[in-house]
């Protein structure tokens, strides 16, 4: 048990900023700070963290709390391993009794799997560094590539004994559930020890706690495998793994720039080297999410690949999806018979550095130069490449960059820029036609679930704000989008508060606040019968007029007194600042913070019409032939699409919730 004045102490002095910076990049932005969320898929950040008031809140997912939460969430770990880890972070001595006494029950879940692989690692480093076998085996091994003691010490590394049970003996011996001991993939079924003789490399998670471990064969047989890993289990996933990305986070924002290897011995000894922005992907191509958690710390990616001509054909393909989340991709290709190993050894660490910044090539002109020497003068296969670039091309976001590229790529290929442009293109709209299927098909499961999960389905109106959507009859294959949601819920707040003081000093009201920000979007209002009061409401802030809210339900055309009234009787009819959760009759309006709310919805407005004008924008890219217009529409998107994540940033500081 951990005591109160301990607890206490961790969370007065945890500072929940510092402690998220750690793991999310952040960047001020007014009172608060930004990121990317950690906890869901994001390419816009609406992770914020508020420093004064000690907490985080993610507007994409939901997620929040303090510094303790989210290292409870993050690492998935339990409150008193939170307090823990913590205590460490800002060397706080915790008052805690029977610190040895480990719950049986605890034994079964997360924590105790952290403890468990730390038992093993120090095992692992103690068969190594003690045993003879170890000492003649493994440590001559790690001394043989040239690693230091303090390297070793530094990654983990160690030996497993060649005897057959040796560990899961000691572990059981030690009081470790045999049942975690398997889960884990230590011991096997038979209850024999998974890693024997091999090399050892724990695998640690973003927080340093080790999740699996990875074994290197001393087996010249060629039907062992060279590594095995630990098999996935509820804290080591894979897919979102990159080896050593603890060691690593630092240097790589530091340096603004990752480094991608594929060894794990390429990655220490690159450490070891002074050059620490260095990580490793265990599998041969790299998954979206492993990019997502690069991306948290840099956009900038440099691959270094060896000589061999497969390794590089398979690397490429998974290429484009870095490309994909607006990221710079750079290839160094290491001379013939090279890893990053053996090659820093060979030239030292100011030559490989030099080497690593000379010979670095963006990826869409290296996999071209690499394409154009594999096809020769092939017109078929060369056809194929073409088109092969221009889909890497295509995935590039920003359309200054990508222009650059068709320029370039149509030189070093001899072909007319034209044709490049119409071929990127046809990629683009066929892209963009996919994702937008996607999407729609993916908020009607979204629609259907939360009406599912809230027990109100068939019973509750369709979600507001989502389920807009109806089909145009005329026009069969054309969706007719309106915000009169969005629309109507200005009118809510300006017939509402809209008499209230928004600013002491000024005495200004939220009328004469949100007019300002609606004025340029009046003539993008739908509905005619809003139009006219939002209207009606500038030209009476423009002749000085004072704003009551009575005025619109005392107001002569009677279906303006109708509405004002069904506005102000049932005021609390508005949805959550993202349109998506079910709004309950019972919610309360925040009338505390009526001016938040008024921008808000003037917002929220607004991102709606940047909504509607991007999938406008789309259906014409996908209906236009001339590939001039079509550029020109793409430069459009861009720039809307610029706007929108703006207003969706700025929705996601100002919201009128918890914050
Ligand atoms: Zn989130």
């Amino acid at each position: 048990m951990i005591s109160q004045n301990s607890i206490e102490e961790v969370l007065g002095t945890a500072k929940v900023d510092e402690v998220i910076d750690e793991f999310v990049s952040l960047k001020q932005r007014g009172v608060n700070k930004i990121g990317l969320c950690p906890f869901h898929n994001e390419k816009t950040p609406s992770f914020t963290v508020s420093p004064a008031k000690n907490i985080y809140k993610c507007f994409g997912c939901g997620k929040g709390g303090n510094s303790v939460q989210f290292i409870m969430e993050h690492e998935s770990i339990s409150f008193p391993e939170a307090i823990r880890f913590l205590a460490k972070r800002y060397q706080i001595e915790l008052e805690e009794t029977n610190v040895e006494e480990i719950d049986p029950e605890e034994k079964l879940k997360k924590d105790s799997f952290y403890i468990i692989n730390d038992f093993a690692k120090a095992y692992f480093q103690k068969n190594m560094m003690e045993s003879q076998e170890g000492k003649s085996v493994g440590l001559s091994y790690f001394k043989e590539r040239g690693y230091r003691e303090a390297t070793m010490k530094k990654f983990g590394l160690g030996y497993s004994l060649k005897k057959g049970d040796h560990f899961t003996q000691t572990a059981v011996e030690a009081k470790y559930n045999i049942e975690s001991l398997r889960t884990l993939g230590l011991t096997s079924k038979s209850d024999f020890d998974f890693f024997r003789s091999r090399a050892m490399f724990p695998i640690h998670n973003l927080s340093g706690k080790v999740i699996a471990f990875a074994g290197r064969t001393f087996s010249t047989d060629k039907k062992t495998p060279k590594y095995i890993n630990s098999p996935e289990s509820e804290i080591y996933n894979k897919r979102k793994i990159l080896y050593a990305m603890y060691h690593a986070k630092g240097p790589i924002r530091k340096a603004q720039e990752c480094i991608l290897v594929e060894g794990y011995t390429d990655v220490i000894t690159l450490h070891q080297g002074g050059i620490e922005n260095v990580i490793a992907a265990s599998g041969t191509s790299l998954t979206i999410d492993q990019i997502r958690l690069i991306k948290r710390y840099t956009e900038n990616v440099k691959i270094l690949f060896d000589g061999d001509a497969a390794g590089i054909k398979a690397a490429m393909r998974g290429i484009d999806l870095i490309l994909e989340q607006d990221m710079n991709v750079q290839l160094v290709l290491l001379p013939d018979g090279e890893d990053p190993d053996s090659y820093l050894k060979k030239v030292g660490v100011d030559a490989f550095s030099t080497f690593l910044k000379d010979q670095a090539e963006d990826f869409i002109f290296f996999k071209t130069n690499r394409l154009i020497d594999e096809v020769g003068n092939d017109p078929i296969k060369k056809t194929r490449m073409i088109k092969d670039i221009v889909d890497s091309i295509s995935k590039v976001r920003d359309t200054l960059k990508r222009s650059l590229y068709i320029k370039e790529c149509a030189k070093l290929l001899d072909v007319d820029e034209q044709i490049l442009l119409g071929e990127s293109n046809k990629s683009i709209r066929a892209d963009i036609k996919q994702k937008r299927l996607k999407e729609e098909y993916a908020t009607r499961q979204q629609q259907r679930q939360q009406q599912r999960d809230s027990g109100f389905e068939g019973l509750v109106e369709p979600i507001p704000g989502d389920q807009e959507e109806q089909r145009d009859h005329s026009q069969p294959n054309k969706l007719v989008i309106n915000d009169d949601y969005q629309e109507r819920d200005i009118v809510r707040v300006l017939v509402n508060l809209g008499d209230k003081i928004y600013d002491e000093e000024q005495k200004t009201t939220v009328a004469e606040y949100m007019v300002i920000n609606y004025r340029e979007l009046i003539e993008m209002i739908d509905n005619q019968l809003y139009k006219s009061i939002l209207k009606e409401t500038i030209e009476q802030v423009d002749a000085g007029t004072e704003f009551k809210t009575s005025y619109f339900t005392n107001h002569s055309k009677e279906e303006v007194r109708m509405l004002a009234t069904d506005l102000q009787m049932d005021p609390y009819h508005y949805s959550d600042w993202d349109g998506k959760s079910l709004y309950l009759q019972t919610q309360k309006m925040p009338d505390e913070n009526f001016i938040k709310d008024g921008l808000n919805s003037i917002l929220r407005l607004k991102e709606r019409k940047f909504q509607r004008t991007l999938k406008k924008v789309d259906d014409m890219i996908l209906g236009e032939k001339d590939d001039t217009q079509i550029i020109n529409l793409l430069k459009t998107r861009e720039v809307i699409r610029k706007q929108l994540s703006e207003v969706r940033l700025q929705l996601g500081t100002v919201v009128p919730v918890s914050f």
